[in-house]
């Protein structure tokens, strides 16, 4: 398996980091996890245009995790020959989401189909919801969902991908706990949101200290991988971007916890099981 980290950033917005973004190679499926700032941009970087996804993971609704769920939408509806809906797979309100971008894109919808005699079909989503248990077994690959702790953010779901006798776990957003130990046992590869408190205490921003109570610290996700017999922890979704230089303090935090190998992910990087 492959695991591309299409965007590494958070919230706050960064020129060289997109939103929260995963694409990973499984065996004969793309699947993407997360559809942040600039995704798509980034998935055709990795060689990935929108109709050529297997499937979509939503780890739960907070926006900088969907706000270009919009973009993947409605390119691989218009990129598409034939009517090629998405499917899509996430927590409990999902559907709602989904049904509401597409009436958000109302106008752009009636303007194309007015337009291109080819296209006669509107753009659509078969979408699932799900809080725990198997998600999807298809192409050789196998897809658990279980719940993960990101209170008040409610619900939210990390994802356990099994293919070719390897596993990837992506986490999303949430603090350790019994559901992310479940997806990460024996995990080839663990890609997890972090941020730093001691940088965030640093800002003199009240709104910032709120983030800080329902995201891993790099120890924390040290601490999930090493319990979890993990081999190669990934930090993504790094609250703050790291200057550069600092890359190996995030490292030596999560190596407090971890022996393991530990990535501090940039946008595009590709790390394979
Ligand atoms: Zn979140
Ligand atoms: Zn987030």
């Amino acid at each position: 398996m492959e695991v591309v980290t299409l965007g590494t950033g958070s919230p706050i917005p960064d020129a060289s980091r997109a939103g929260a973004a995963t694409l990973v190679r499984a065996g004969n499926a793309t699947l993407l996890i997360d559809c942040g700032r600039a995704v798509v941009m980034r998935l055709v970087a990795a060689g990935v245009f929108p109709p050529m996804l297997t499937q979509l993971l939503i780890t739960h609704l907070h926006s900088d995790h969907i706000n270009n769920f919009n973009d993947v939408l409605t390119t691989r509806w218009i990129m598409s020959p034939v009517d090629n809906p998405l499917p899509v797979i996430g927590p409990p309100g999902t559907a709602a989401f989904v049904d509401q971008t597409i009436a958000m894109l109302k106008d752009d919808i009636h303007y194309r189909l007015e337009h291109h005699n080819d296209l006669n079909w509107n753009p659509s989503c078969t979408t699932q919801e799900i809080t725990s248990g198997v998600a999807w077994e298809a192409e050789g690959v196998r897809v658990t969902a279980a719940p993960t702790d990101h209170r008040p953010v409610s619900p939210s779901i990390g994802f356990r991908i099994e293919a070719d006798g390897a596993v990837v776990a992506i986490a999303g957003d949430t603090i350790p706990c019994a559901g992310l130990d479940e997806i990460c046992a024996g995990a080839d590869i663990y890609v997890q949101t972090v941020l730093r408190p001691e940088l965030i205490k640093a800002v003199p921003s009240p709104r910032l200290q709120d983030v800080l109570d329902y995201h891993s610290t790099c120890a924390q996700a040290g601490a999930t991988a090493a319990r979890a017999g993990v081999k190669t922890l990934v930090l993504t979704h790094l609250v703050p971007a790291p200057a550069p230089g600092t890359e190996s303090e995030w490292i030596a935090e999560a190596a407090s916890e971890f022996a393991g190998e530990i990535i501090v992910a940039e946008d595009l990087q590709s790390i394979s099981t």
